[in-house]
């Protein structure tokens, strides 16, 4: 019997490899495996024989393996052929490159075999089925539901290893009060959980997110209520005078007007660190609206008082950014920059007026006697674990230094007031004049190619770079046949023909040191061209990237694509976005049209609730699209509801505790 509290080493099958790996994914516990949820999910439920199989159609289908062998084909690829029949008739089994098959499947046993089917010659078959013998019913036969993955660590394995925790769960005690559950109707956790793993329809899912989706509102609702009450305790010793010449100084300094928005974002957090309550602030801003400029202005300011500033980023590759962009920003003072990398062994305070690094960084610090602002970009959860770990000092007798959170995430206002309640907000809603979005096509599939060999040639002419993105990193998760680009499959192409320019693959797979190479090689122009999954979707700035152009675009969000598009546009010349839609659907097309007229993310996020139904749950990527892990910023309604069932709580203390001591125990980190 497993609990929920247990290692995942407990987990049969969990060794110190896979423990590794899933400590990647942040999944420590057996909880934690529970609450990865999937991401999406494929359809295989529908089962058929196999004469009744028909070309397009997506299924299961059970049979005997006849043969599998390896063969080269005319153009000289290896291709790997299985054979599958049943008392109905037989179906082709295909795959290109992947020789270790042959090896993995037997003639005269019996499999299960789930894609979609398609024409090979006269025959029908499967590209690059999923397979598994039959009576296992994991990975076909049924809803199958996609993970977040890690190099070494597929959706498959994950989906082996979360059934067989929810066939040995013990039972477990509801995370939430019986007369919420009643009062909101929600579904009991041990229920919820069996159907977000293992839907048998879409109803399952719906009801699985909207009880683990409050769960995960409430907490937060509740946070920011606790977080609230300790942060109006709390004091900083960081009190700034403004320097307002010195400071007008320099924006007159700066190579562009700041935009009015701009200038009311930074008058507001100025005035915050006048304060003997730290700053609590979140700046909400567009891509590209110009955060940094004013997290500069706020730097600025604690440097001629005498203080030092922390600038923290999610990733190394933007820690470096950051110190390249300061660096020339402050080029006129004599202002001592110090960035951090993992290498670092001694964060030498006393040498440096700003300190940069990732969002690790926090927990290196052992005082922050003269430090008077943290600054915290593109932080899941808003600086949440952050601003918890600075609060925890305060008990130990250090004093808070002001901080200030940014993000891109178009989060509604009422809700950003509700759910992040305890800090107050900022918004940059007007883009830097002057700059022209990047024109934007929507094309069919079958300009894929064209559209790849103008990108060549615009990239020669231009003296540009370009990105191209698809949705996934290979398509060991869904038949080729489905249409959708991956970088695995799309890279060596592209290689292949665009070979007059570099051309480079980037995904979460590849190693950190590689994925840092890869990036600082784009950035300094040694490679053209960079075949991506959405991983450079937030604040990567590569000025001379101009070309944008994404495969599969139906499967984003707009707000997603929206991201996406404001990667490039960020210098002087001209930029384009191509959105490649392998959808014939005339409401897709619309809905992808959408982003040429629309100008913020915000207004995106809004559209794209309207014009996309809730039938759409299977196949919709959200990557990236939210802070919230099941939650989405969407859910007006729950948000609302989890917020009244918070402030009942709250009224009665002794519930509150419990209930806060519980949660907590769950989302320690
Ligand atoms: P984000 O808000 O996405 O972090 P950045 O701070 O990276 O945006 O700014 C994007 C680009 O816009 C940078 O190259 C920056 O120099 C430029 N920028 C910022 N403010 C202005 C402005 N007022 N006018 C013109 N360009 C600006
Ligand atoms: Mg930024």
């Amino acid at each position: 019997m497993l609990s929920l509290g247990d290692s995942v080493t407990k987990i049969p099958k969990v060794g110190p490899y896979y423990k590794q790996k899933l400590d990647k994914l942040g999944v420590k516990t057996v909880r934690d495996l529970l609450y990865h949820v999937p991401t999406r999910y494929l359809d295989f439920s529908v089962t058929a024989d196999i004469s009744l199989a028909r070309v397009g159609e997506t299924l299961t289908v059970r049979g005997t393996l006849e043969f599998a062998k390896s063969i080269r084909t005319k153009k000289g690829r290896l291709m790997q052929i299985a054979e599958l029949t049943d008392k109905t008739g037989s179906v082709n089994l295909v795959w290109f490159n992947q020789p270790y098959i042959t090896r993995l499947i037997y003639p005269n046993k019996t499999y299960s075999v789930a894609g979609t089917v398609e024409w090979f010659g006269h025959k029908k078959a499967i590209y690059s089925p999923l397979f598994e013998e039959t009576g296992v019913d994991i990975n076909t036969g049924r809803i199958l539901p996609i993970y977040p993955e890690t190099k070494g660590l597929t959706s498959r394995w994950l989906r082996g290893r979360v059934a067989e925790v929810l066939n040995s769960l013990e039972e477990i005690n509801d995370s939430l009060p019986s007369n919420i559950l009643t009062q909101y109707h929600l579904e009991p956790l041990k229920k919820a959980l069996n159907y977000i793993h293992h839907p048998t329809s879409n109803e399952d899912i719906v009801v699985a997110k909207r009880r683990l989706a409050f769960e995960e509102l409430l907490l937060l609702h509740l946070t920011s209520i606790k977080r609230k009450r300790e942060w109006q305790k709390i004091h900083t010793r960081q009190q700034i005078k403004i320097n307002t010449p010195e400071i007008e100084k320099f924006i007159q300094s700066l190579p562009y007007r700041l935009t009015n928005d701009q200038i009311k974002v930074y008058g507001e957090i100025l005035a915050d660190m006048t304060k003997n309550i730290p700053a609590n602030r979140l700046l909400q801003g567009d891509v590209g609206s110009g955060k940094t400029v004013v997290a500069g202005i706020a730097i600025l300011a604690a440097f001629l008082n005498g203080y030092q500033s922390v600038v923290m980023a999610p990733t190394q590759i933007l820690a470096e950014q950051h110190y390249q962009t300061l660096t020339d920003l402050f080029a006129q003072y004599k202002l001592r920059i110090s960035l951090i990398t993992s290498t670092t062994k001694k964060i030498d305070l006393g040498r440096a007026d700003l300190i940069i690094g990732t969002h690790s960084l926090i927990h290196k610090f052992t005082d922050f006697d003269n430090v008077a602002l943290v600054v915290i970009d593109e932080q899941h959860k808003f600086g949440v674990e952050q601003r918890t770990h600075l609060l925890k000092k305060t008990t130990q007798g250090a004093e808070v230094p002001h901080i200030l959170t940014m993000t891109a995430t178009p989060i509604p206002r009422t809700i950003a007031l509700t759910l992040y309640g305890d800090m107050d907000l900022s918004v940059i809603k007007e883009s830097p004049k002057g700059r022209i979005l990047p024109t934007t096509w929507v094309i069919p599939q079958v300009k894929e190619t064209d559209a790849l060999a103008w990108v060549e040639k615009t990239i020669i002419q231009e003296q540009i770079q370009a990105f191209v993105i698809a949705p996934f990193i290979d398509d060991s998760e869904f038949p080729m046949s489905a249409e959708v680009a991956s970088v695995e499959e799309k890279f060596p192409v592209i290689q292949k023909t665009l070979t007059k320019i570099k051309v480079a693959k980037l995904h979460s797979r590849l190693p950190a040191n590689q994925k840092q190479q890869i990036l600082e090689d784009f950035r300094h122009n040694k490679i053209q061209l960079l075949v991506s999954t959405p991983i450079v979707e937030v604040g990567v700035d590569i000025p001379n990237a101009n070309i944008m152009l994404i495969m599969s675009a139906e499967r984003f969000g707009l707000a997603s694509l929206h991201q996406l598009r404001g990667r490039v546009g960020r210098g002087e010349k001209k930029s384009y976005c191509i959105l490649v839609s392998s959808s014939t659907s005339e409401k897709t097309t619309q809905r992808l049209e959408a982003i040429k007229t629309a100008k913020s993310g915000f207004e995106l996020a809004e559209m794209d609730l309207k014009m996309r139904g809730p039938g759409e749950i299977f196949g919709a990527t959200q990557a990236g699209e939210s802070e919230l892990k099941i939650a989405s910023w969407q859910d007006v309604d729950l948000i609302k509801q989890a917020k009244t069932a918070a402030e009942n709580l709250t009224n009665s203390p002794q519930k509150y505790h419990q209930f806060l001591a519980q949660l907590s125990e769950k989302t320690k980190n």
